[in-house]
């Protein structure tokens, strides 16, 4: 059977780089994008020295140029699977939130997402089989005081997913939003660290009293299950599952 391709964007660190490592594991030819190059190119050549297949490319999700380019260097080959998942966080309040870093994510995580979206589309519509998966977080869900640009973000890329899912509805393309809680990636590194700082407590206190307290399982998400959760959607066992929000979050939001 030919390898699926799967495209990831933000797959120059955390997350992004972690579901093309394990992707290309289990079989999967990866493409990786980022505004930044070099790591995507990371990426790839770690994917390569572990036997998988996978090609880096260059793409700022708030670039249109970059995103036309891109596809125009893919030409007709296929991209099976678009994963959404490049993303930044930026915390202040609203009143002193930087406009034009409150554009920023909105512009990546969700004009980006859609963007992503309506490039692909056609050729997997041609192919007769697509799954697009966008990474949302918990704060698709939940809200957190001074997030308010990631949380408005990651809530309508899950709007956006259910509209795409009903448009696609009529062929074998599905859309999902995976909604992790904290993942340990060097972003979340850098937030414990912060806070180790800013609240004078050490950075294990941090772990736990702050980032694993509303999640009852008291565990980050690991990178290894989001894989798993991708590779499942893919699946044809998940081809009704589309438009839905599959919820990793420890338990946070059963309370
Ligand atoms: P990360 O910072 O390690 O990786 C994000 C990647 O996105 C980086 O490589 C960065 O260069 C890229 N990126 C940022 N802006 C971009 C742009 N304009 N164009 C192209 N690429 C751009 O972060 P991560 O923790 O791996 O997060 C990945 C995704 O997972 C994000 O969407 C994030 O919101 C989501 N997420 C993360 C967590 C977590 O705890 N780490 C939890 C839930 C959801």
């Amino acid at each position: 059977m030919r390898k699926k391709t799967v495209l990831v964007t933000g797959a120059g660190s955390g997350i992004g780089r972690g579901l093309m490592c394990g992707l290309a594991e289990e079989g999967f030819k990866v493409i990786g994008t980022d505004m930044n190059l070099e790591n995507a190119r990371k990426t790839a050549d770690i994917v390569r020295q572990n036997g998988g297949e996978a090609e880096a490319y260059s793409l700022d999700m708030t670039h249109d140029k970059d995103l036309s380019m891109l596809m125009d260097e893919l030409g007709n080959r296929k991209v099976d699977v678009l994963i959404n998942n490049a993303g930044l966080q930026h915390v202040a309040p609203l009143e002193e939130f930087p406009d034009e870093k409150w554009d920023l994510l909105i512009r990546v995580m969700l004009i980006g997402s859609a963007r992503m979206m309506k490039a692909v589309l056609p050729l997997m519509r041609k192919n007769g089989f697509g799954r697009i998966i966008n990474i949302g977080s918990i704060h698709s869900l939940v809200a957190s005081p001074y997030k308010t640009a990631y949380t408005a973000a990651k809530h309508g890329l899950l709007g956006l997913s259910k509209a795409v899912a009903l448009e696609t509805a009529d062929c074998d393309i599905t859309v999902n939003t995976i909604c992790p809680a904290y993942v340990k990636t060097a972003v979340v590194e850098r937030q414990i660290a912060n806070q180790a700082r800013s609240h004078k407590i050490s950075e294990d206190v941090v772990i736990r009293d702050i980032m694993l307290k509303p999640m009852p399982k008291g565990a980050f998400i690991t990178i290894e299950e989001l894989t798993g959760i991708v590779n499942f959607l893919i699946s044809e066992a998940a081809r009704n599952i589309t438009g839905q929000t599959i919820t990793v979050d420890g338990g946070w939001t059963i309370r």
